[in-house]
């Protein structure tokens, strides 16, 4: 890759939810960190890395560093799991909330697994995400169309961040849910006293949907 310069994996998912929400949060700091370095620390962090434990013939790695040279990519795994039997690796994203309409959760998972796949050589077929609300692991197919749609998403994210440019602020039902509202559009506050109600006026919204 002739760029230096990284795209954090955590921020493939607000770039699905919202890019200008992306653009506010990663628009200085993505870019601070040279790939080299960063893989310096990765690498030296993964040695380090000390949260084990094995349960019947899985052996369970916690917060682990994962990187991609090719795609310019780097992150953290929630949990590894790996089938001492075969080998299999299989990486786990842990979520607050359900399943949604949108891909975020899958494509950050996809991701995930192109860096695994760069760093050990081993074909990734399948992810899992557990979610908290439902209590439910979901296992995910890595199949051609994600990881097309992943590696699509990482070139847009790539892009607009080298173009040092803000979206316009576009009010959806996402920005209900969204954390940094108060900074993306203060004016929304000073306009509606009740801003909850104000959205929930214009969008049918299911808050846990993100
Ligand atoms: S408030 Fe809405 S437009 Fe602004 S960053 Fe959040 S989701 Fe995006």
């Amino acid at each position: 890759m002739k760029d230096e310069r990284v795209v954090l994996i955590s921020a493939l998912q607000h770039y699905i939810f919202c890019s200008r929400q992306c653009a506010l949060i990663y628009g200085d700091q993505t870019w601070a960190e040279n790939y080299l370095t960063a893989q310096g620390v990765l690498l030296h962090e993964r040695v380090d890395s000390v949260e084990m434990e094995v349960r019947k013939g899985i052996r369970y790695d916690r917060a682990v560093k994962v990187y991609s040279e090719k795609l310019g990519l780097s992150g953290q795994l929630d949990l590894l799991e790996k089938d001492l039997s075969s080998g299999q690796l299989m990486p786990v994203e842990y979520k607050r909330g359900k399943p949604k309409t949108h891909l975020a959760d899958e494509v950050q998972l996809c991701a995930q697994a192109l860096c695994l796949e760069e760093m050990t050589g081993q074909k990734i077929t399948k992810g899992a995400l557990w979610y908290f609300q439902i209590r439910h692991r979901v296992e995910i197919d890595l199949d051609a169309q994600l990881r097309q749609e992943t590696i699509e998403t990482v070139n847009k994210v790539r892009e607009l961040l080298q173009s040092e440019s803000l979206p316009k602020a576009q009010i959806s039902k996402n920005c209900k849910a969204c954390s940094i509202i108060d900074i993306c559009q203060p004016n929304l506050f000073k306009e509606h006293s009740n801003l909850d109600k104000y959205l929930d006026d214009l969008y049918d919204i299911d808050k846990e949907d993100f």
